[in-house]
């Protein structure tokens, strides 16, 4: 499977997210934080593959969208600390562009 996508910084393998479920086609590309942030996923790797019922209960019904959003943030976070920055800039940084904690 092709993407014009920077890799996913919470997964590496291509399968669905949620239910582990193999698919060779049929996967769908879900921003973790979705609506207006969904650039900053993007540029940020914060981004998984779901299969379509997944998908859709998760938009539909919330199904692990917390989690998926919580983990996002520890995601981002990570990846700054990585590059040296202190816990409370990382945090600040991710309010700034996110505009919201969760955990
Ligand atoms: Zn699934
Ligand atoms: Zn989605």
């Amino acid at each position: 499977m092709t993407t014009k996508y920077k890799p996913s910084a919470v997964q590496h393998k291509c399968e669905c997210f949620i239910c582990h479920r193999n698919y060779t086609a049929g996967l769908e590309h879900h921003h973790m934080i979705p609506g207006r942030q969904r650039k900053s996923c993007d540029d940020n790797g914060l981004w998984i593959w779901l299969c379509h019922e997944c998908h859709r209960k998760l938009h539909d019904k919330g199904e692990h969208d917390a989690e998926i959003r919580a983990l996002a943030q520890r995601s981002f976070i990570e990846q700054m600390k990585k590059k040296g920055y202190p816990e409370a800039t990382c945090k600040e940084e991710w309010f700034r562009i996110f505009g919201k904690f969760y955990e």
